[in-house]
């Protein structure tokens, strides 16, 4: 199916709103260039946030030549708005995904999903990237839609597939870290980093490895030409590749069917910077069993950073209107789960991602041109989920088959 060379242009609205707190991060630009003349390359990646950035380093690194489009500045859709909080913790709890997709499969989620965290590690240490990369544990107190049973319950369901995490009781909790609940799970292999330096650092190596980076071009339509793909540009030349990824965010492609994935928005702030002994135990990254939940994270320059409030809002109008409101809540919550009375909120912000049903992303070969392929839904766990999608079309490219894309087939 070819959408119809040159079609309206589609307006480019903010995918963010308010100032993020990455905003403030050096190291957070990259040198890109106009679209002159037509170009073409083994692959053309569309997106250049996080999802965009790992997948063109997993190529290059790989021994294609790769085109990466954006029609913003790279890094500043979805990306920049992130919180960054790296986990092998879905938003689906195991027992809730064992329900969804029986036992076996959510086993292979949840480990292929600590593989990723350590996976991403592994290639920032490899690259020497700009990430400002942190070893956390976290802490998933009880809340109101998981009480310290169920919590005991997840516990059990993740030792016994040899998953990092532990059960601690209402005492341990609060001798430990200090929290007021009823329980908790504590779990290694997590980390934070800063979202929109880990884009850019991706890039940066995979520009290195020969990757060209074009901005702002807006891919519209692509369609098959013999063995190529020819993707149009608003108002510039074509780029005809062999493969196509769409890393487009929330922005979908128009080739993939409407309805889905649900649009979520979320909030956040950042605290002025604490005093360093203010801060509950190990810096671990906290979030709740609760439905809107809140988590909340410390950054390299002792500032908390308080996220949640998600709702089922796209349109980026009623999402920026929600920011105060939802910011006062925030820090209100922030305040009364640490005790910490001197947090005054700094910076606010909100942001979208797609999220399918099932709480997992969607790794899927296009219908309508062969060689393509599009990492959808991310969701809120979306950067560990970004680097299995990169891995998978990797392999896929390569004509492997990675033994999880099934799981991931939507
Ligand atoms: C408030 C908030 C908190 C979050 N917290 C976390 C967290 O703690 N941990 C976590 O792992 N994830 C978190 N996420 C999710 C995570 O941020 C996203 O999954 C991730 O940033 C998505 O990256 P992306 O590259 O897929 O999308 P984006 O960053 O949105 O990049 C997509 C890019 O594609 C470009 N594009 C779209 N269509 C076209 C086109 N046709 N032509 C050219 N370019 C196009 C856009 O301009 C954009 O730059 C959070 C998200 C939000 C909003």
């Amino acid at each position: 199916m070819a959408t119809g060379r040159r079609g309206v242009a589609t307006a480019v609205k903010d995918l963010h709103d308010g100032e993020p707190v990455w905003a403030q991060s050096t190291y957070s630009t990259i040198a890109v260039s106009a679209l002159t003349t037509a170009q073409r390359c083994d692959v053309l990646v569309v997106g250049a946030g996080i999802t965009g950035a790992l997948t063109a380093l997993h190529l290059a690194e790989a021994g294609y030549d790769v085109i990466v489009v954006d029609r913003r500045e790279p890094g500043t859709g979805s990306t920049i708005a992130s919180t960054a909080m790296i986990q092998f913790e879905i938003d689906e709890p195991l027992t809730g995904l064992e329900k969804k997709i029986g036992s076996a499969k959510a086993a292979r989620v949840y480990r292929r999903s600590l593989q990723a965290v350590k996976d991403l590690k592994a290639l920032i240490k490899q690259y020497e990237l700009r990430a400002d990369w942190v070893d956390r544990d976290t802490l998933y107190l009880a809340g109101t839609s998981m009480g310290h049973r169920a919590l005991e319950q997840e516990a059990r369901a993740r030792e016994k597939i040899g998953l990092p995490s532990t059960y601690l009781d209402a005492a341990a909790l609060k001798d430990t870290y200090g929290f007021d609940r009823t329980g908790a799970i504590i779990s290694a292999g997590a980390a934070e980093l800063d979202p929109i330096r880990t884009c850019i650092a991706c890039l940066k190596a995979a520009r290195d490895m020969g990757a060209k980076i074009y901005s702002p071009v807006s891919v519209t339509t692509s369609e098959q030409v013999g063995d190529d793909i020819r993707a149009a540009t608003n108002d510039g030349p074509d780029i005809i590749c062999r493969h196509l990824v769409m890393a487009t965010g929330y922005e979908v492609s128009p080739a993939i069917p409407k309805g889905s994935f649900d649009i979520v928005s979320s909030w956040a702030i950042a605290t002025q910077p604490i005093k360093p002994q203010r801060f509950w135990r190990d810096r671990c990254l906290v979030w709740e069993a609760s439905d809107p939940y809140l988590y909340m994270r410390a950054t390299a320059d002792n500032r908390i950073v308080i996220g949640g409030e998600d709702a089922d809002v796209a349109a980026p109008s009623r999402r920026t209107a929600a920011i105060p409101a939802k910011s006062r809540k925030l820090l209100e919550k922030a305040k009364e789960l640490t005790g910490l009375d001197e947090l005054e909120c700094v910076y606010s912000w909100a942001g979208a991602f797609a999220e399918n049903p099932k709480g997992l992303p969607v790794f899927r070969r296009l219908d309508h041109v062969k060689g393509g392929y599009a990492i959808l839904g991310c969701g809120g766990n979306g950067i560990t989920f970004s680097v299995i999608g990169a891995q998978i079309i990797r392999d896929w490219i390569g004509g492997k088959i990675d033994p999880d894309a099934s799981l991931f087939r939507g």
